[in-house]
């Protein structure tokens, strides 16, 4: 017998201590300021369901709520990570459910807006450009204020002219794009830059894993597309006519803007575009360049080398 009266013995204890933490917890439960707020909103709630809630509203009690208690989404103390719990009454009955907190909406909405910018092959430091820090001496200021135009226009729907930068090496032109793109990341708009010797090796590499529709597709329905150094790439006149030609076509149809940035200005791009290894073609390098003149605006940067700063 004994075995089993201290077995018995042992569990009124237990039971006792139960009870004891049961009550302690209920008292507390019940005296969180935000639980009572919320019981005082709700007089239709019975004493029973709130004892057979109380799990629910202890739980309510321990997490966060809206951030109230944590730094950042890095430093959530909830259960669930980035959730903030909400009590409700349905029927009668209490309920509680995750809602996304501050924290999390901001860390999604950097995410996805890190997302935006497809730089292909940008240094560091055009990424992080902004228009704020680009210089308004007299030399860049027309283009300053053609890029804030742009800017201004947006909120209206996308323009269908981006705008052609030329000016000599080292004055900003690839700094501006990159100004552009954080300004319009801003707006939720992606903008899709990439250097133009590097765009003809992409598009060159990527016949050996048939990516080439896919990859053109891309950059003709990219919402803003920027090539940077038009002229600067070695030219086949596959490329030019194929390649270059069908995106341009593509985005002149339909409105959509181009960025570009070059040495040359048009006209000189023009005799670079006809010089291929296949000889002279000023009919084909004429086409390209009215698409290049339909979806953009000729503006020109001049001023002093930066990187000589
Ligand atoms: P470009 O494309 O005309 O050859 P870049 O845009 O590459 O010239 O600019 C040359 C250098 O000057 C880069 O290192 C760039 O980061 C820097 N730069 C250009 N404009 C600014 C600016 N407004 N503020 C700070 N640095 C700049
Ligand atoms: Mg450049």
């Amino acid at each position: 017998m004994k075995p089993v009266q201290s077995e018995l013995k042992r569990w009124m204890e237990q039971n006792e201590n139960f009870q004891e933490n049961y009550n302690r917890t209920r008292q507390e439960v019940l005296a969180d300021p935000e639980i009572k707020e919320f019981l005082a909103a709700h007089p239709e709630l019975k004493k029973n369901e709130i004892n057979k809630s109380l799990i629910k509203l202890y739980e309510y009690k321990t997490q966060s709520k809206q951030c109230d208690r944590c730094k950042s989404f890095g430093s959530c103390q909830n259960m669930l990570q980035g959730y903030s719990p909400i009590l409700h009454v349905e029927d009668n009955e209490i309920h509680l459910s995750y809602e996304k907190c501050h924290s999390r909406v901001d860390y999604e909405r950097q995410q996805k807006q890190h997302k935006l910018i497809k730089s292909l092959f940008m240094p560091k430091e055009i990424m992080q450009a902004t228009i704020a820090d680009i210089d308004s001496d007299p030399e860049r200021s027309e283009a300053v204020r053609q890029l804030l135009h742009f800017v201004g226009q947006v909120k209206e729907g996308l323009p269908k002219k981006g705008i052609y930068f030329y000016g000599p090496f080292g004055v900003g032109k690839t700094y501006f794009l990159g100004a552009l793109a954080n300004q319009l990341k801003e707006k939720n708009i992606s903008s899709t830059l990439i250097y133009m010797p590097e765009f003809v090796r992409e598009i060159k590499a990527s016949f050996k894993d048939d990516s080439i529709n896919d990859k053109i597709d891309y950059f003709k329905k990219a919402d803003v597309l920027m090539l940077d150094d038009i002229g600067a790439e070695l030219h086949s006149a596959w490329f030019r006519d194929e390649i270059l030609g069908s995106i341009l076509q593509y985005r002149m149809m339909e409105g959509l803007p181009v960025f570009f940035t070059s040495n040359y200005s048009m006209d000189q791009l023009e005799g670079h575009l006809a010089t291929t290894r296949g000889g002279v073609e000023e009919v084909k390098a004429g086409r390209i360049m009215e698409r290049i003149k339909q979806v953009s605006k000729e503006v020109r940067i001049a001023g002093g080398n930066r990187r000589d700063i």
